[in-house]
């Protein structure tokens, strides 16, 4: 529970590779939270071969970002299912139009965003350790050979399931996504720091961001 009773609509703004799925997946182990990861979604809706992900699939596998309408309807399906839940989005919204359905959304339910964390990390920085990214796609949990390699080499360390390379991790795929991160989602700085939710943490690692972000969540909740 949150101290104010008020539920925690949270939000992880980054870039791509900057740590959102990680730094989501250790919040999870410490608060009473739901996340919503776009990305995982999208990803599982390709695994499954849903319409959704035959769509997606080529517009992920070049760097693109998959249509606003889809993603709209993809998320407001994920949270009617969990509006009585705290929950915090990863990967949603990616631009102004987002943000701006993501508002007329939460009207419905009267409790609009109450934080939006950014997570700023260099950009040299996460190129530098995007090829070292594996993830787990049933779970969406991301290991970096680096920083936070699997237990055994190259299975999820809860299922002993396989991990697999992102297509859209090489570096010229990663590079153009970077870049549409700077021109398409990064206005999204501005649109929530004028609503007054959004909190910047900065450092190269998610070990220095989290303590952070945990401090941060601490303070609203009730342990
Ligand atoms: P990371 O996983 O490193 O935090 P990322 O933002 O690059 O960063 P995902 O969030 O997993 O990766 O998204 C992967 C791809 O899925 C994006 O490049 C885009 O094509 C698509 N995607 C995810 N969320 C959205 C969204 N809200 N709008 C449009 N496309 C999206
Ligand atoms: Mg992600």
């Amino acid at each position: 529970k949150t101290i104010t009773g008020i539920p925690l609509r949270g939000m992880l703004l980054g870039a791509p590779g900057a740590g959102k799925g990680t730094q989501t997946e250790r919040i999870k182990n410490y608060f009473d939270i739901t996340a919503v990861s776009s990305g995982n979604l999208l990803r599982q809706n390709i695994a499954m071969n849903t319409q959704v992900g035959i769509i997606a699939k080529e517009i992920i596998e070049r760097g693109d970002l998959v249509p606003d309408n889809i993603m709209v309807s993809l998320i407001e399906n994920e949270l009617a299912k969990i509006h009585n839940q705290n929950w915090l989005l990863d990967g949603f919204p990616r631009n102004v139009e987002q943000a701006q359905a993501l508002d007329r959304m939460l009207e419905n339910y009267n409790c609009p965003l109450n934080m939006v964390v950014s997570l700023d990390v260099p950009q040299d920085i996460i190129i530098a350790r995007i090829t070292e990214r594996y993830v787990h796609i049933p779970s969406g949990r991301v290991y970096n050979l680096t920083y936070n390699p699997p237990v055994v080499p190259g299975v999820d360390d809860i299922t002993g399931e396989p991990l697999v390379h992102r297509p859209d991790d090489n570096p010229d795929t990663f590079r153009l996504r970077l870049d549409k991160y700077n021109r398409i989602t990064s206005p999204l700085l501005d649109y929530y720091a004028k609503k007054g939710v959004l909190r910047t943490y900065s450092g190269n690692t998610s070990d220095i961001i989290f303590p952070q972000i945990y401090n941060l969540l601490s303070n609203i909740f009730i342990m």
